[in-house]
């Protein structure tokens, strides 16, 4: 996804056995959009794949080995790589061929020889649609007030992670954490400043983790998860914390707080792992919450773990 980082171009990969084509496509579009190219269609697939994948592919349909189809029916059926937009360059220009292409989940198919305007015109028109896909897609995975995932992004997550740690024999970690006293806090302090808390919490959470697959969310009103694959108990308890002490770090003024003179959270962690197996995410999350509860009726500004 481009959408973000408005400094950079988006992209664009031209796929054509053909050099002089890339180099007529090329030439059109060079100017407006970051260009990849590549004269084969098992590349594109992996260029589709990689980490730095394009924004909108421009697909020739007769080549050798694969052909613009065959590349088209795989970017579409795997999950990684089917919101690419693919529109179909070429010479075939029957009616059947057209509407072979459509129903293959191509948003566009133009003919050679094509007026280049037009051309143009609807690869802008396409990339337009496909940042305003991305950034829905973005947004509905984001929680409004702090920008950190919302919910559903942590539940996705959590789905996925719970598949790949059980199949794999990895440990998975899972901590809940509540702001304390946080009503006094909204009550005494008023609800904007409130909602400035939540927001200096959650970077405080974000910052603190290390690893790029941790991964931090906010789980409803004053609650946030996070989610530590490849984690054990022991390590879920130290990141937790770390987590708990740069919350208190942050060094909010709470004064009616019975816990602290400061914003703190509770904390708690549960694990799975071979040793203590949970029977599915559900448990595991009923654990940490279970384990959370205890660290607010132990006094609040503690771990506990499951
Ligand atoms: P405890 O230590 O047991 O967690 O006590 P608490 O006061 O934090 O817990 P309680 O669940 O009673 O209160 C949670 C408060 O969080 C109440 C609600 O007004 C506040 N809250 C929830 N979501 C938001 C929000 O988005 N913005 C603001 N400002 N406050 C929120
Ligand atoms: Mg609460
Ligand atoms: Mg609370």
């Amino acid at each position: 996804m481009n959408t973000t980082d408005s400094h950079e171009k988006n992209s664009v990969l031209i796929v054509d056995d053909q050099p002089n084509n890339i180099h007529t496509l090329g030439t059109l579009i060079k100017d407006d959009y970051k260009v990849m190219v590549t004269t084969s269609g098992s590349k594109a697939l992996e260029i589709a794949q990689s980490d730095n994948p394009p924004d909108l592919i421009l697909l020739d349909i007769m080549m050798p080995e694969m052909d613009g189809y065959e590349v088209c029916r795989r970017l579409k059926s795997n999950e990684q790589t089917n919101s690419i937009p693919v529109i179909f360059v070429t010479a075939m220009d029957s009616a059947e061929d057209e509407e072979k292409g459509f129903n293959l989940g191509a948003v566009d198919y133009i003919s050679k020889p094509f007026n280049p305007t037009i051309v143009r015109a609807r690869i802008k028109t396409h990339m337009n649609l496909k940042i305003k896909t991305d950034m829905l897609e973005k947004l509905s995975m984001q929680d409004g007030l702090t920008a950190i995932p919302n919910r559903r992004f942590f539940d996705e997550s959590l789905s996925k992670e719970w598949s790949r740690c059980t199949r794999n024999g990895f440990p998975l970690s899972l901590l809940i954490m509540d702001i304390d006293n946080f009503k006094l806090y909204n009550d005494n302090y008023g609800h904007g400043a409130g909602d400035n808390c939540l927001i200096k919490v959650a970077g405080a959470i974000k910052n603190t983790l290390q690893r790029p697959t941790d991964m931090a969310a906010r789980y409803g009103g004053e609650e946030f998860v996070v989610l530590l694959p490849e984690t054990d108990a022991a390590g879920a308890v130290h990141v937790a914390q770390g987590l708990r002490k740069a919350v208190q770090g942050l060094g909010i003024t709470h004064q009616h707080s019975p816990t602290a003179s400061v914003v703190t959270i509770s904390v708690g962690a549960s694990t799975h792992c071979l040793e203590s197996p949970a029977k599915n995410k559900e448990q595991l999350l009923k654990w940490a919450d279970e384990a959370l509860y205890r660290a607010k009726e132990m006094g609040r500004n503690q771990v506990q773990s499951a």
